[in-house]
């Protein structure tokens, strides 16, 4: 039996390159992304992943949303709660909207993905969810003082979560990765890039494969006895 798998964000950057070793693992794979019609519709053209498009920012789309995966793939079992965005600015500009913005996606998200799935993955006696972190919100980082916030609620949402869900046979972990070469910090000046990259010391950017890796351990049924764990994947350069 394959089960199913539901990637946030996961047509573009790591959720795509999640959504492929999931699918290259066996399960039946669903990929939801906010806006970008055009990479979601290459994304399914190459891979025969079929993607959905709502905000995990509002949750009567992520309930509806969901009901329509289910409806084509069956009961949602493994969620990877990967979707993400950055509003960066020193604390002194940052305006409510860039606050406002970061926590609905990035921490509210997951609220609004996870708790539509609860009901149905105590009732089935199994649940993998999978939150995606950063070391940004192990570490704090001057300028994302609304991402690093959201990423450390992520934490402290999975360590509880992962209480409640262990005599239901869910587990909830979360990865934080380190910096990974997607287009998120791509876009960020060179200058600034080369900066981060001295300080990683592997020497290098992470690839979205090293942490698609991370997700596919973390959703197996053999990795019942981990759960409300934090998977650092950072070259190195943080460690708890
Ligand atoms: P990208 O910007 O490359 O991709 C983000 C994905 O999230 C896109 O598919 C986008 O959809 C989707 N998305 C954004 N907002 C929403 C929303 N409201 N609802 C649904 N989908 C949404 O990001 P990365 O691949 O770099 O990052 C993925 C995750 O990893 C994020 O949570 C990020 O914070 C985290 N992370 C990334 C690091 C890195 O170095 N890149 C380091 C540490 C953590 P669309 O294609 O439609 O825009």
């Amino acid at each position: 039996m394959s089960r199913v798998a539901l990637v946030t964000g996961g047509s573009r950057g790591i959720g795509a390159s999640i959504s492929l070793a999931l699918k290259a693992a066996g399960y039946k794979v669903a990929a939801n992304y906010a806006g970008n019609d055009e990479a979601a519709a290459k994304f399914t053209a190459e891979t025969g992943i079929p993607t959905y498009k709502w905000s995990v920012a509002d949750y009567d789309a992520c309930v509806a949303g969901i009901a329509r995966v289910e409806a084509d793939l069956g009961p949602v079992e493994v969620l990877v709660n990967n979707a993400g965005i950055t509003r960066d600015s020193m604390f002194h500009k940052m305006t409510r909207e860039q606050w406002q913005e970061v926590m609905e996606t990035n921490l509210n998200g997951l609220f609004n993905m996870t708790h539509p799935l609860w009901t149905g993955m105590r009732d089935r006696k199994f649940g993998r969810v999978i939150n995606i972190s950063s070391i940004n919100g192990q570490k704090g980082q001057a300028g994302q003082a609304n991402y690093s916030a959201a990423k450390a609620g992520d934490l402290g949402f999975t360590k509880a979560l992962a209480q409640e869900g262990a005599r239901a046979g869910i587990t909830v972990n979360a990865i934080c990765p380190g910096y990974i070469g997607t287009e998120m910090v791509m876009a960020v000046p060179e200058k600034v890039r080369d900066s981060i990259i001295a300080q990683i010391p592997v020497g290098r950017l992470g690839q979205p494969e090293e942490i698609a890796r991370c997700v596919v351990f973390l959703a197996a049924d053999d990795a019942g006895f981990i759960t409300g764990s934090t998977l650092t994947a950072n070259g190195g350069q943080f460690f708890v």
